[in-house]
């Protein structure tokens, strides 16, 4: 399938999920200078979310200014999927990947990203538990399922990988041998970036999968910051490969092939925030970095008139040449909390996803 990475017709779509609000039951606004933790998401439909609503018992009275009080911002963002805290993982998957999968057996390269600060959903929508899985194991599921489906006629092929992006240098998740990064090569006549001796697994069934995620979640970077003890650093990219071969022999017997990448990106929260020095600051530039360059990749995919796609500034947009642009299909999906106590990083995330909606 001719893939043009340069091409301008980048079909994005942005969902977001609020995490269950944990904490105090929400407390009443005079204690918000106290300490209170508050309620600061308001979830309005499908599409559309309010960020630090004002007291919603309050909506319709006269607005009075009280001294020392501080004023709501009641921005209100609409974006192509709102999932409230009470959505299941089912209703995530079929809201965000699941439609991708007719493109993937048609050949079509596709990309999930899970974007959002360290605490807020990301590995829980991706990943899971065994008791309730995520997205790649609820796609994995339906892949099997096709794939028995189509068995009379077609000899479809899986194979997966896991690395992680970790300070621009690459790891494979799935084999950890040393501790040199793996080198990036680009295949231009097949369309696609190859990673040297990246291993390549064959799944015997979803259960296999899931253990594969967890052995490989146990293998990602970790270190300890003043935000979150067991915060992750890393991006973590799983690729599934799918080859697809018409039954019928012959020299004009069809073959597909195509990459669906499930990506749980490190956390997005600033190193001013972490109070991060000395290594843990480098590593937060350079998560910056790739974060960074993933949403530039977008907006310029996303303008009218595309130009340059930077590609070339981060190792993970280097990957993920061949399954942004082009004829491929994007969905991201932005994790926030509803506590008050990720204030400045819930208003963050949600001007980083708003920004990389068509514009
Ligand atoms: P991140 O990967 O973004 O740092 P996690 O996915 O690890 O965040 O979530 C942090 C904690 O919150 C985990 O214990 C996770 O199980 C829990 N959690 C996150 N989102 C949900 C959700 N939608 N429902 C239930 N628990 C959740
Ligand atoms: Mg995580």
């Amino acid at each position: 399938m001719l893939q043009n990475p340069e091409s301008a017709t980048a079909a994005i779509t942005v969902a977001v999920r609020v995490r269950p609000f944990v904490g105090p039951a929400p407390s009443p606004d005079s204690a918000a200078g106290d300490g209170g933790v508050k309620k600061i998401i308001h979830v309005v439909d499908e599409q559309v979310l309010v960020f630090d609503p004002a007291d919603p018992n309050k909506r319709n009275r006269r607005r009075t200014y009280v001294h020392g009080a501080r004023r709501h911002k009641e921005i209100q963002y609409a974006f192509d999927r709102v999932f409230n805290e009470d959505a299941t993982q089912q209703q995530v998957y079929e809201g965000t990947a699941k439609p991708l999968i007719d493109g993937v057996l048609n050949g079509y390269n596709a990309t999930v990203f899970a974007y959002g600060a360290t605490g807020c959903g990301k590995t829980h929508t991706i990943t899971g538990t065994t008791q309730d899985p995520g997205i790649i194991f609820l796609t994995m599921r339906e892949l099997f399922e096709r794939i028995e489906t189509a068995s009379a006629d077609q000899t479809i092929e899986t194979h997966v990988s896991y690395l992680e992006v970790y300070n621009e240098a690459i790891r494979d998740l799935l084999n950890i041998t040393s501790n040199e990064s793996l080198d990036l090569r680009e295949d231009d006549v097949n369309t696609r970036v190859v990673v040297a001796g990246l291993s390549e697994h064959k799944p015997r069934d979803v259960n296999h999968v899931m253990r594969m995620l967890i052995e490989g979640n146990n293998n990602r970077t970790r270190a300890p910051t003043e935000a979150n003890a067991v915060s992750s650093r890393s991006h973590a990219v799983l690729q599934i490969h799918v080859r697809q071969k018409d039954r019928a022999v012959g020299v004009t017997s069809n073959v597909k092939m195509a990459t669906l990448s499930i990506i749980d990106l490190a956390g997005s929260e600033r190193a001013s925030v972490t109070k991060n020095q000395g290594k843990r600051l480098l590593e937060g530039a350079n998560i910056n970095r790739s974060l960074l360059a993933l949403g530039n990749c977008i907006n310029a995919l996303c303008s009218d008139r595309p130009n340059h796609i930077p590609y070339r500034d981060s190792k993970l947009t280097r990957l993920l040449k061949y399954s942004l642009g082009g004829n491929c299909r994007v969905v991201m999906i932005t994790a926030i909390s509803a506590s008050s106590i990720h204030f400045d990083e819930t208003h963050n995330t949600l001007k980083y996803a708003n920004r990389a909606k068509n514009i």
